[in-house]
């Protein structure tokens, strides 16, 4: 039986400045995705029907059904490549990446779901082709497909790969429970329409590019923002509690990452990960505490 495996990373944004909402109902985004070494693993086996099984140490917290969103990948690359029968696929999803927690887990398993299938199925897609059906499962997704570091434009779909000079390390503080991306963002406006202040058009500052292709951690560490940290805080005020203890533990800086509740916090180099890491662990702050490498490569 023919098997295709997947390892596809989590992101985090070392930018994420949030525009106007667009007439479409999204937000014009400017971001700088980042993918770290923590992966979901996607399996594809032939099989008649799309099916999907979940395991790890987050299987049973995502939907196994219709609405996982590796499913939904794998139906709209059987739509948009019309191959002569109708294929099927078996997907296993091996979760590591916590879900509902602003690494877009999901979009990172669709990503895996579209590349096994594109494989699986003999359809030979080119990446921009499984970039198009990618944009149309969420704005995560054309990033999970290609790992590494972009900016992103439009919805973050629009991508402009960004050279990185060497390895960045970082800690992934987990919390207890999720946070809903649709409501960080409605929070984020109500806080915008109390200030009824113009939000400027959202742009990824050149020195931020200019630390990432140097690799110089204290440069970039003054630099990194995400304009959805007032609303998860908002949403999630124990996580100002996360963001101190790893201050006061000695990271260069930390952030919410995305809509959260994970907290991205960049350490100097691996040891400085590691002790901050288990310090983050053991603060009582949050629910776990992994340290991390970007930017992290797709894995087969
Ligand atoms: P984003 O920031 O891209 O919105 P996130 O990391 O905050 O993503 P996800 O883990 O992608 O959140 O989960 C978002 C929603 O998608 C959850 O409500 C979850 O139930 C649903 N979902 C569907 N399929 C999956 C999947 N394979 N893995 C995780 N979540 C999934």
């Amino acid at each position: 039986m023919l098997q295709v495996i997947a390892r596809v990373p989590a992101k985090i944004n070392l930018l994420l400045a949030v525009g106007p909402v667009r007439p479409d109902g999204f937000h014009e985004l400017a971001t700088v995705f980042h993918a770290v070494s923590l992966y979901d693993e996607v399996t594809g086996s032939s099989d008649d029907g799309v099916s999907v099984t979940l395991g790890g140490p987050y299987g049973t917290r995502a939907p196994d059904g219709d609405e996982n969103l590796a499913v939904l990948a794998a139906r709209a690359l059987a739509r948009r490549a019309r191959p002569a029968r109708p294929p099927g696929v078996r997907l296993g999803i091996h979760k590591e990446i916590p879900v509902a927690s602003g690494l877009a887990g999901g979009s990172a398993d669709a990503a895996g779901a579209l590349l096994v299938c594109n494989q699986l199925w003999g359809l030979r897609l080119s990446d921009a082709r499984l970039a198009i059906v990618a944009a149309s499962l969420g704005s995560d997704v054309p990033f999970s497909l290609t790992g590494g570091t972009a900016v992103g434009t439009g919805r973050g779909e629009r991508l402009r790969p960004v050279p990185v000079g060497g390895p960045l390390h970082w800690v992934l503080a987990f919390a207890d429970g999720e946070l809903s991306t649709p409501q960080v963002y409605r929070r984020l406006d109500e806080l915008r329409a109390e200030r009824s202040a113009p939000v400027p058009p959202p742009a990824v500052p050149d020195d931020v590019l200019a630390a990432l292709a140097a690799v110089d951690a204290p440069a970039l560490a003054g630099l990194l923002h995400n304009d959805l940290q007032e609303a998860a805080l908002a949403l999630r005020p124990s996580l100002s509690d996360t963001l101190r203890a790893g201050d006061e533990l000695g990271a260069l800086a930390g952030l919410v990452s995305g809509s959260g509740p994970t907290c991205a916090f960049l350490a100097r180099d691996d040891a400085h990960a590691a002790a901050l890491a288990s310090g983050l662990a053991e603060s009582g702050t949050c629910a776990g505490a992994v340290a991390v490498v970007g930017p992290a490569p797709l894995g087969t």
